[in-house]
């Protein structure tokens, strides 16, 4: 696979995920943006990795994905954008009739509403060459649900129709529009929701792990970065040009029950 030129910028990717898939990216050759909201010498030294890694040219730019200017001027700041990942996501577990108000509105703001601003400041760019991808990542969340999750499966599920649409907005312009479906993946993110779902459920840790994570992903294994990341580098590639506005499951088979 070969990105060569092409530039991409990877929200919330200072860990997990985000960060996975930055790698896959370079690998192939692209030039990266790495971004959260934070601004430590971990994360510039992050992107000195890469680009000693992989001989391509990455950045850190800070931005918060919470804040629809600051989305906005992420791609400014990064002046091309050929492919673009939206990727940040935070989640938070409770019941819905206890779900505090700024949960959710955070949930979603990060998890869907980011996206509506970094896809509506990247299209002017990518249409001016001729060529684009955006690769949302939704979630096995974003096609089914689970108790004690109202926010986040609302958002993924959003997130898989703001990627139809905007599929169809761009369907004649070489720009393909797909979302990434991930089942459970051991990131930073899941290590935290583990002792919340032990609370929920009165559960063990190793518990929550075997009876409530991965009771629903047949394949009893987790899913890797890495293979999120191969998967986001196929879809970026020329092979997936007739790919638009649909889902990737890589869910280890728990959207097949
Ligand atoms: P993670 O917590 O390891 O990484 C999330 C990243 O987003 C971090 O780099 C974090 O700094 C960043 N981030 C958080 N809030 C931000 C903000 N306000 N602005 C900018 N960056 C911010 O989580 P992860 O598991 O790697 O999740 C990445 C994406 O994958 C999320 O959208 C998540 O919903 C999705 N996902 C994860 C799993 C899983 O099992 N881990 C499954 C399905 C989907």
């Amino acid at each position: 696979m070969n990105l060569g030129g092409k530039t991409a910028i990877i929200t919330g990717s200072s860990s997990g995920i985000g960060l996975g898939i930055a790698r896959a990216m370079a690998n192939a050759g692209a030039n990266v943006v790495l971004n959260s909201f934070t601004d430590t010498d971990a994360d510039h030294a992050l992107a000195d990795e890469i680009s000693s890694v992989s001989g391509v040219q990455a950045r850190y730019i800070k931005a918060d994905m919470s804040d629809g200017t600051q989305c906005r001027e992420l791609i400014a700041l990064a002046g091309q954008c050929d492919i673009l990942i939206n990727n940040a996501g935070i989640q938070h577990v409770a019941a819905v009739e206890e779900f505090p108000v700024e949960k959710w509105n955070e949930v979603l703001a990060i998890n869907l509403t980011a996206a509506f601003h970094t896809i509506a400041a990247a299209l002017p760019l990518m249409r001016g060459t001729g060529w684009g991808r955006i690769i949302n990542i939704s979630s096995a969340h974003g096609l089914t649900a689970s108790p004690f999750k109202s926010a986040y499966i609302a958002a993924k599920h959003g997130l898989i129709g703001l990627t139809k649409t905007v599929a169809l907005e761009t369907a004649r312009n070489a720009i393909t529009v797909n979302a990434i479906c991930p089942g459970y993946v051991l990131t930073p993110l899941v290590e935290k929701q583990i002792p919340d779902s032990m609370k929920e459920y009165a559960m063990s840790r190793d518990d929550v792990i075997e009876k409530v994570m991965l009771a629903r992903q047949p394949s009893k294994e987790f899913v890797t970065v890495d293979e999120i990341g191969g998967t986001a580098v196929f879809l970026a590639s020329e092979a997936a040009a007739q790919i638009t506005g649909t889902t990737i499951s890589v869910d280890g088979g728990w959207t097949a029950i």
